[in-house]
């Protein structure tokens, strides 16, 4: 963020809290569209990443409901933010019916060209979008779905993962 927001906050008359809640009053989805596309954000690395954009308008709809407890967008509205860790365990679980990957790295997958697929599996599973996420993330982060030595043994969905375990996120697997 720049000094370019604060000239606009001011020349229209509005602060940044506002605009968040006019925003979130349709969809979180708005919300991220108008960070992605609005000069607000240009200058740093969130509005120009689709992933840390996504995460901001989870933050702040988290906080809305969890912590300030105001009314606004539901939890169950939030977005899946789905980084290669998550994409991968959506592939190896077998969830996502149509797998994409780079054809020069075979087993490498595409997360970002899947995000719209997994985003409309958890919509209608009806859980929460940001807790699938982090959960997903946390499959690796705690050391169970890492990229070349899964293990499937301990893993909390083992029972109803698929295993296609040469689905990776960011290194090649070799068979
Ligand atoms: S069961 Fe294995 S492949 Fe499936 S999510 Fe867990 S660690 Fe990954």
């Amino acid at each position: 963020m720049d000094f370019r927001i604060i000239r606009w906050l001011n020349e229209n008359g509005l602060n940044f809290i506002d605009v968040i809640v006019e925003q979130l009053q349709n969809k979180p989805f708005n919300l991220f569209e108008f960070l992605r596309t609005h000069h607000v954000l240009e200058a740093g690395w969130v509005g120009n990443d689709p992933k840390a954009c996504r995460m901001l308008v989870n933050w702040i709809v988290f906080l809305f409901n969890e912590i300030w407890k105001l009314k606004g967008a539901k939890m169950e509205e939030t977005l899946m933010i789905v980084d290669g860790h998550v994409g991968e365990v959506f592939c190896r679980s077998g969830l996502l019916e149509q797998v994409l990957y780079e054809k020069s790295r075979p087993y490498i997958i595409q997360a970002s060209k899947m995000r719209a697929s997994v985003e409309e599996i958890v919509s209608e599973s009806g859980k929460i979008p940001f807790y699938v996420d982090n959960g997903a993330f946390y499959l690796f982060e705690d050391g169970f779905c890492t990229d070349l030595s899964p293990n499937c043994l301990n893993c909390p969905i083992s029972g109803i993962c698929k295993k296609y375990k040469k689905w990776t996120a960011y290194q090649k697997w070799e068979e």
